[in-house]
């Protein structure tokens, strides 16, 4: 698929329209119709059609490039350049009326709204190699960072806008730990030690924003069950996945007592999934912040100086210009590494 050493579009798009009463996602490339109705129904039709392109015309990771950049970067505000692995990213567009998968790498994923890295399905495209086997070495810590920064990319786009902090917290456990059935089990001790036991109300959060089946809270472990395609049939493989789930309980640097506040977590969690060892180290856009956290940006600057009041961070600023959060941790030298 290769044109005279043209890079190859990797963009599909499926678009709902109403036929007979009945809407449907009609494909602008083969132009085949699925019957869908709204919400997470409609994102798992159009994702399921739309993998199907992706895999049709698979291409080894070392081919693939950021479709976002090679379109100018149009999809989302500011350019800083592209950065991270490329990965398939299902973006919602015209409230919900049409769905695009493409290729994107990291940086641009994470810049557009209503967008989710799909994490690189089975019916996606061929994997890109580990990031220990292209880099070497192996750095702690340092795909679990990656995958729950993708998680991350990825509630923020399937759950509903004002899900709490403690459902979000509790989503990134569910979504990492479930098998290719869409089955996770949360053993007690894991929900005790989240200080999410017997919390009803949000597991009918997530339930009602149909994402999940509303799980028996009566047994243990608790077995959930993700209602969103989405979520289901990722590599890598479960293992690697659970190491994440574990690191998000304690994510380094910025592990904070399973007492604070889920919303001071989730902030911590999300600025933790960022940090770098390298010069973009402690930047994140406001923008990126406040969307994977689920709150506003006042919010959010709170949530920041409640971060330094526990001496969780040294300090933070916003840069006005770039339009990006700047933070500093107390004593970054011993913390482990990346
Ligand atoms: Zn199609
Ligand atoms: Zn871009
Ligand atoms: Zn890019």
């Amino acid at each position: 698929m290769r044109l005279g050493g043209a890079a190859v579009r990797r963009i599909w798009t499926v678009e709902l329209h109403p036929r007979a009463g009945v809407p449907s996602l009609v494909c602008t490339q083969c132009t085949a119709r699925t019957p869908a109705c709204g919400g997470v129904s409609a994102r798992s039709a159009a994702l399921a059609h739309l993998a199907c392109h992706a895999q049709a015309d698979a291409l080894p990771g070392h081919l693939r490039t950021c479709q976002c950049q090679a379109q100018g970067c149009r999809w989302h505000p500011r350019h800083r350049g592209c950065a991270g692995p490329v990965r398939l990213a299902l973006t919602q567009g015209r409230g919900g009326r049409a769905w695009r998968l493409a290729d994107t790498c990291t940086a641009c994923a994470a810049a557009t709204s209503h967008t989710a890295v799909v994490p690189d399905t089975q019916l996606g495209s061929p994997r890109s190699p580990a990031p220990s086997a292209a880099r070497g070495p192996r750095r702690p810590g340092a795909e679990e960072r990656l995958r729950v920064g993708e998680m991350l990319t990825y509630l923020a786009a399937a759950l509903p806008q004002f899900t709490s902090a403690a459902a979000r917290l509790l989503a990134v456990q569910c979504a990492l730990r479930t098998d290719a059935c869409g089955r996770a089990r949360l053993p007690a001790g894991l929900l005790r030690s989240m200080r999410l036991s017997g919390r009803r109300e949000i597991w009918e959060e997530l339930a009602h924003g149909a994402w999940l089946q509303y799980p028996d809270l009566r047994s243990t472990p608790v077995e959930v069950r993700l209602l969103d395609a989405t979520a289901l049939d990722q590599a890598p493989g479960r293992p690697a996945r659970c190491r994440a789930a574990d690191w998000a309980l304690r994510p380094v640097p910025l592990f904070l007592p399973a007492t604070s506040p889920p919303a001071l977590r989730l902030i911590a969690l999300v600025l933790a999934a960022y940090y770098t060892s390298d010069r973009v180290a402690r930047r994140l856009d406001m923008e990126v912040l406040t969307r994977l956290s689920g709150h506003s940006r006042q919010q959010t600057a709170e949530l920041l100086d409640r971060l330094v009041a526990v001496r969780a961070l040294a300090a933070w600023r916003q840069d006005r210009d770039t339009d990006e959060v700047l933070w500093e941790l107390l004593a970054p030298q011993h913390m482990d590494e990346t």
